[in-house]
């Protein structure tokens, strides 16, 4: 066992299912090494299970057969007070991958970009709403949008958000207040995209565990309550070529090179045919509005926070180097799938040498023609559906396992008044 872990007596390993759920299965430490070796078991339909926990059975994902749940004990990492955890793939019995685990499609996706000579950095920005334990809204006479005195209202939790993620290695960059009342964010380092997404998972547990500590909880849904502001669940992509960057140093617009256009080209051309993988759930189109800042539609611009591709150009002001940040994505995606279609489509992009758009400098709002994307989860959901690039991207099984259990939300809660549907799935995610 590693040194990590030691004080370790419960280890959990988690997988995000296709509806943006964590599903895990748990050991005392002294089986860590089977969990690593032979994993745990879990039905296929671990993959249909629904956000309400009905299961969507299809003849692929049946009552028959069996999965394993297989951690990495070089990923295990102690939280603390004897919990322990690790990222799982989904394997079969014989150990091989299975075509439905989406943190191997993201590693598959890794390894295309690889072949191309390119490498990728992204990174997870983290929004949610703080409640009380019981889902009500916290109090909060203070709330000022990026306000100090909502920070300091929330400042024991907060404190102990920030100490743990140091203590385990949670690569927390920057806090604050979020202009929607009791919502916060946080920011996470640039890693590879497989690290990048298990950081996502690893943040999550981290906020609601130290919540639940503090006597509150955590709501990473889309859209916490009807009349509130929405989570989104942003990612910042850089691509390089050999160690050269994509996104700067070029003579293209703010220093974008040719490659660097056509990641962006190839992104915003795919993003009608895969917004039901970044923001499918049925809370995702009532927040993808808009005027919120989610990245309603399909266009690119410089710092443009209405853009679902807002450029972050290199400057002294950018660390990191140059990004884009891609707005669109809510938590309610599974971090895994959400790397993966974006990088997949920045790849198509370099690929087929896609042009780059013209840039919007303004409100999209305000320039006719500017691609919406889908108002609605009906829409999203047809167009992934019939989308040969989408199918090409998460392969057969994926597809099939994302459009049915988003195809049983729309069923059984696309007509129902917002306010209910909000407060029912408020802890889904
Ligand atoms: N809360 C907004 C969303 O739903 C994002 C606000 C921001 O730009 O940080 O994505
Ligand atoms: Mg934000």
């Amino acid at each position: 066992m590693t040194s990590e872990l030691t004080g370790a007596r419960l280890l959990a390993g988690t997988v995000v299912d296709p509806a943006g759920v964590l599903r895990s299965k748990q050991v005392p430490i002294a089986h860590a090494g089977i969990f690593a070796s032979s994993g745990m078991g879990a039905s296929p339909s671990w993959n249909v299970f629904c956000i309400d926990n009905a299961v969507s059975f299809t003849p692929r994902f049946g009552v028959v057969g069996d999965l394993r749940l297989r951690i990495d004990l070089s990923t295990a990492r102690l939280l603390g007070d004897g919990l322990a955890w690790s990222p799982a793939d989904l394997v079969t019995q014989h150990g091989e991958p299975t075509a439905v685990c989406t943190r191997s499609l993201l590693r598959r996706t890794e390894a295309a970009l690889t072949e191309h000579g390119l490498t990728a950095l992204v990174g997870g920005e983290l929004e949610f709403v703080l409640t009380q334990a019981d889902g009500s809204p916290r109090h909060t006479p203070r709330w000022n949008a990026y306000g100090l005195s909502a920070v300091l209202d929330a400042e024991p939790f907060l404190m102990d958000l920030v100490e743990t993620a140091g203590n385990i290695g949670l690569p927390m960059e920057q806090i604050h207040a979020e202009y929607g009342d009791g919502q916060f964010e946080f920011s996470l380092s640039p890693s590879d995209p497989v690290t990048a997404a298990d950081n996502i998972v690893l943040a999550r547990i981290l906020t609601g565990r130290i919540a639940r500590r503090h006597g509150l909880a955590v709501s990473f849904s889309p859209l916490p309550f009807a009349d509130g502001a929405g989570n989104g669940a942003h990612l910042h992509l850089s691509l390089a070529r050999y160690g050269t960057r994509l996104l700067s140093g070029g003579d293209g617009p703010h220093g974008l090179t040719r490659d660097g256009e056509a990641v962006i080209g190839g992104i915003l051309a795919g993003l009608p045919d895969v917004i039901g993988v970044l923001a499918g759930s049925v809370l995702s189109a009532p927040r993808l509005r808009p005027g919120r800042w989610s990245g309603a539609f399909a266009c690119w611009g410089l710092e443009n926070r209405e853009a679902a591709v807002r450029l972050c150009a290199a400057t002294p002001g950018t660390p990191h180097g140059a990004s884009v940040e891609v707005k669109c994505v809510d938590p309610s995606a599974n971090p895994y799938l959400a790397a993966s279609v974006l990088l997949g489509l920045a790849l198509d992009g370099l690929e087929r040498g896609a042009g780059l758009p013209p840039e919007v400098t303004v409100d999209p709002a305000e320039v006719p023609g500017t691609v919406r994307l889908p108002a609605g989860q009906d829409a999203a959901l047809a167009a992934l559906g019939d989308s040969p690039l989408a199918r090409r991207l998460l392969g057969e099984e994926i597809l099939e396992a994302l459009t049915t259990v988003r195809g049983h939300e729309l069923e059984t809660y696309g007509k129902e008044d917002l306010a209910t549907v909000a407060e029912k799935l408020r802890f889904t995610w």
